[in-house]
């Protein structure tokens, strides 16, 4: 008899009403892929908080596995770069939104998929990252790319007590940049102080419809919120600056206008962690495990156990999770 594992389903029936359940599946159960993994640490991200509650259609095949990331130890393996026992992390492709996700107790993936498990860290530290620390390397290297230093001036961080946020504010302090960190939650300020903010504003200073251009505030900035607050960003941005747009946890419009850009030549830089080639990905784990200060790893996450995850995935939709959430399977 094969071994049985917990898992997390979301389905929808006939009139398109969508359910969570927890069930119990064999691996003859999973999805194609030629890497099979023991799922040792997930995590809640925004994306998995759309897919549980549905608030937005982020699962697209029925009924699914969610779960966007996860760390482990492959079990088996056909695909020639991974064997039995390799510690891998995988964040995306698809995984959680088309193919069978991280919420069980085993995956099956595509060995292109994986990426190494850096030395210096366990598969929950590499979790307490997840996909929002991840894509907010992204962010800080295109950032870099684009010569935003710290000898630039300050760098602005929107959202900056969820995931994205927190983990974007511990990489640019460690760097040496003067962060400023924009909350709706003014009570987290200690906390962001604590992960390296230099200041703290109040989100509402950028929540209101911008003007095309505004007094010069940052050099840069790493955006997960979207609408009138990076439309604020980009107003707000000085002369040749930048700024890394990855988020919507505001509202996925826009509403700005050519000015940034056309009179302060300021630069918008589009951040996707789901489709990222797989060099960029083993460049951003690879200075996650150099830049991330281990000890500000653990101030910004908290753990969790499996049969957390749902009620998770719901508070993390009503912005109510601080930093993040690791699930340890
Ligand atoms: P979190 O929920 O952890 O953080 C989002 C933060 O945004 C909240 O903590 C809150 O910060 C702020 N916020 C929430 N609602 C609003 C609102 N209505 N108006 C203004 N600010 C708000 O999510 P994550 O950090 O995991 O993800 C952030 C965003 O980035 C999401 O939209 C997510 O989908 C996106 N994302 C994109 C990726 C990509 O590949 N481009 C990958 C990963 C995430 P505070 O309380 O401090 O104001």
């Amino acid at each position: 008899m094969s071994d049985t594992f917990k898992a997390i389903l979301v389905s929808r029936d006939a009139e398109k009403k969508q359910s969570v359940e927890i069930v119990d599946l064999t691996e003859a159960e999973l999805m194609e892929g030629d890497v099979t993994v023991a799922v040792e640490a997930t995590t809640v991200n925004y994306k998995d908080g759309l897919a549980i509650t549905g608030k937005a259609p982020v699962v697209r095949r029925w009924p699914l596995v969610p779960g966007i990331d996860f760390a482990g130890t492959v079990i088996s393996s056909s695909h020639a770069d991974w064997r039995k026992g390799d510690k891998v992390i995988l964040n995306g492709w698809g995984v959680g939104e088309t193919h069978y996700g991280a919420y069980a107790g085993r995956a099956r993936v595509k060995g292109d998929w994986l990426v190494p498990l850096p030395e210096s860290m366990s598969p929950h530290d590499a979790m307490a990252v997840g996909t929002a620390g991840y894509t907010a390397m992204l962010a800080v290297m295109a950032l870099e790319r684009h010569g935003i230093v710290p000898d630039r001036g300050p760098v602005v961080v929107t959202g900056a007590a969820g995931g994205v946020g927190s983990v974007a504010i511990s990489i640019l302090s460690t760097l040496g940049y003067h962060v400023i960190a924009s909350t709706g939650r003014n009570a987290e300020s200690p906390y962001l102080i604590d992960l390296g903010a230099a200041e703290v504003i109040s989100r509402e200073e950028l929540s209101q419809p911008a003007k095309p251009l505004a007094k010069e505030r940052w050099a840069g900035g790493v955006d997960s919120v979207g609408t009138h607050t990076l439309a604020n960003v980009l107003s707000m941005t000085s002369y040749g600056g930048a700024v890394a747009a990855c988020g919507l946890a505001g509202g996925m419009d826009l509403p700005t206008s050519v000015a940034p850009f056309i009179l302060r030549g300021v630069s918008l830089l589009g951040i996707d962690s789901v489709m990222a080639p797989k060099p960029v990905r083993l460049e951003a784990w690879r200075r996650i495990g150099a830049d991330l200060d281990l000890k500000k790893l653990s101030t910004l996450s908290r753990s969790i156990g499996f049969d957390g995850i749902v009620d998770a995935a719901r508070d993390i939709v009503h912005g109510k999770i601080r930093g993040r959430v690791v699930v340890d399977m």
